[in-house]
């Protein structure tokens, strides 16, 4: 199966081999970002035979119904990968794994810490961040960031020579996070906030700190300062995600990240907590 866009823009679902023409590449992976923000957060990616999503972060019917809008059957979802037990990306995964009866990938301290919230999972598979799994043909590797979340994880999902890096929730960029994502044809990367909005904003003190601090989240010159070292030729797409809606703004965001973009031709996008993103396919 292959996520393609149909003329009106809409999507839908077409059998492989059938809607694939003699001289068109064909679909490694598509991506889309259901939701993201601070009121939750997942993401759908496929090679068209296995569908995943990264965290399940509001209810199972929104999610199915996000789900829908990009012409996706929840009942096409193969497994969940969880990054780490914050509500905002947990809170639909005990629901969506019972009712779809699927695997949940997750790490044994994010699991201790999530048990309650998660509810009973029959079908767990146990990561280690830093050891790759396969998931049919897709190639996962979780690795560490640092966030305030017991062992908060980073992926790349890799299908042939085509890599998805996906890295939000994190204080700083390591660098060992930034050799993970290198070499991605798609990054969903945190831009959290403007470094001045926050400071001017009407969080309280101890929570500024907290978003500031090192296990805390991303700015938008963070990204900016990450993507200008691992920016390359085959970087097709940047999804700006998990922005603050009380100390970003999307315009914000695109404009100072956008300034380490300026070169290349890599499309910026913007992940928004009340739109279902565009399916976008890489070859
Ligand atoms: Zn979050
Ligand atoms: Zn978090």
């Amino acid at each position: 199966m292959l996520y393609k866009s149909n003329d009106t823009g809409a999507k839908e679902i077409s059998a492989k081999q059938q809607s694939l023409s003699k001289n068109e590449k064909e679909v490694e992976l598509s991506v889309c970002v259901l939701a993201s923000g601070s009121k939750g957060n997942a993401i759908f990616i496929s090679d068209g035979f296995t569908s995943l999503l990264v965290d399940a972060g509001f209810s199972g019917v929104e999610i199915e119904r996000r789900l829908k809008v990009r012409g996706i059957k929840p009942e096409d979802i193969d497994g969940i990968l969880v990054s780490h037990e914050h509500g905002d990306h947990i809170q639909g995964v005990g629901v969506l794994a019972r009712r779809y009866d699927l695997p949940v990938y997750i790490n044994k301290k994010t699991l201790l810490a999530a048990s309650s919230q998660l509810g009973n999972i029959d079908n767990k598979k146990i990561f280690e961040c830093g050891s790759s799994f396969i998931i049919n043909e897709l190639k996962i590797h979780p690795f560490s960031i640092s966030h305030d979340a017991a062992d908060t994880t980073g992926f790349t999902v890799k299908k042939n020579k085509v890599k998805v890096g996906i890295a939000t929730d994190l204080g700083i960029a390591t660098s060992m996070v930034k050799e993970h994502l290198k070499g991605s044809s798609l990054l969903v990367l945190e831009a959290n906030h403007d470094p001045e909005m926050l400071s001017n904003g009407p969080y309280p003190w101890y929570l500024k700190q907290r978003i500031k601090g090192r296990t805390g989240h991303l700015s938008n010159v963070d990204s900016k300062k990450l993507l200008e070292e691992i920016k390359h030729d085959q970087l097709d797409h940047v999804i700006l995600a998990h922005l603050s809606s009380k100390n970003n703004t999307p315009d914000k965001a695109l404009y100072e990240v956008g300034l380490s973009m300026a070169d290349c031709n890599t499309k910026l996008h913007v992940a928004t907590q009340e739109k279902c993103g565009d399916m976008i396919n890489l070859f």
